[in-house]
């Protein structure tokens, strides 16, 4: 079976800062790492790949640089990398993102699955593994934590807030994986070696036919009013003693915040 795994790269941090004019992220000075939730997606891939055989292909659309993660995916064991970079991309919102993927997807052909990660840790909406099944009109399972493949069909155990389903689509179909789905492999010394002297294919918009009005800027309805990281908290406070005295200056502390009432 063909494998796409959608990955991201993101920085490697989570103190983000935001350009307050353009309110877009500062990526410049911040290394960059797989988005960690797409390694699980990998791993998924792969293990279906050691079942069934086949082929995995990992795909990101991102500047030259998101070329680093493809090959991390590659040291992992995927068999091809394609990254999608085109200035024309620049200012993507999830419709245009997975407009893009899209495009990626139908230009490779014979695909039988795709998996992303559940939601990316800088852009954290969600939306693009939905966005992309909706794009290529097949059927799409979010939150997923175990894959199996029987006969064309696939079968996907979902976590949902207090309860699990288990859910049957036809194939091809989006998957997006959850982080306990698995635990990613390391790469090999061998594995990274090869990897760092692969060939990654680099497609433009050109390649894909894609259409530019439903690229970049003028292809993301998104408007971002306002961004800025969370104010940080105070430090708290510390109770020690019996479990008497804490419990009495616990009492004490809640009274002078006047919100034990009610
Ligand atoms: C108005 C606007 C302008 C933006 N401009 C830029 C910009 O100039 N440069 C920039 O880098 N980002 C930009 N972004 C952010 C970018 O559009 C989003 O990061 C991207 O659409 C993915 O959304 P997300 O991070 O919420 O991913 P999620 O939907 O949370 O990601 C879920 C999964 O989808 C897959 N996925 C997500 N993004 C990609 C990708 N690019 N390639 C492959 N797989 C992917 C991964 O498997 C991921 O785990 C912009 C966003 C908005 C709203």
């Amino acid at each position: 079976m063909n494998i796409v795994v959608c990955i991201k790269q993101v920085p490697e941090t989570t103190e983000v800062r935001v350009d307050p004019e353009t309110n877009a992220l500062i990526r410049e000075g911040v290394a960059s790492i797989i988005n960690p939730v797409d390694e699980n997606a990998i791993e998924a891939a792969l293990q279906l790949r050691e079942a069934h055989g086949g082929t995995v292909t990992v795909i990101t659309m991102g500047p030259p640089q998101a070329e680093e993660a493809l090959r991390q995916a590659l040291a992992m064991g995927a068999d091809e990398a394609i990254l999608l970079s085109d200035p024309a991309s620049r200012g993507s919102d999830t419709l245009a993102t997975s407009y893009g993927l899209a495009q990626m997807v139908r230009k490779i052909g014979e695909v039988d699955l795709i998996l992303c990660g559940k939601q990316a840790i800088d852009g954290d909406t969600g939306q693009v593994g939905p966005g992309l099944a909706e794009r290529l009109g097949i059927p799409q399972v979010t939150f997923a934590i175990e894959l199996s493949v029987e006969d064309g069909k696939l079968r996907a155990k979902r976590v949902l807030d207090d309860f699990f389903e288990v859910l049957e689509v036809k194939l091809p179909a989006v998957v997006t994986v959850v982080k306990q789905a698995n635990d990613p492999r390391h790469p090999s010394m061998r594995n990274v070696l090869k990897a760092k002297r692969a060939e990654i294919a680099t497609w433009t918009l050109a390649d894909l036919e894609a259409d530019p009005r439903q690229s970049g800027f003028d292809g993301s309805p998104t408007q971002v009013i306002r961004v800025w990281p969370p104010e940080k908290r105070s430090g708290g406070k510390k109770i020690e003693g019996t479990s008497e005295e804490v419990a009495e200056e616990l009492a004490q502390a809640i009274k002078e915040m006047d919100i034990a009432a009610g």
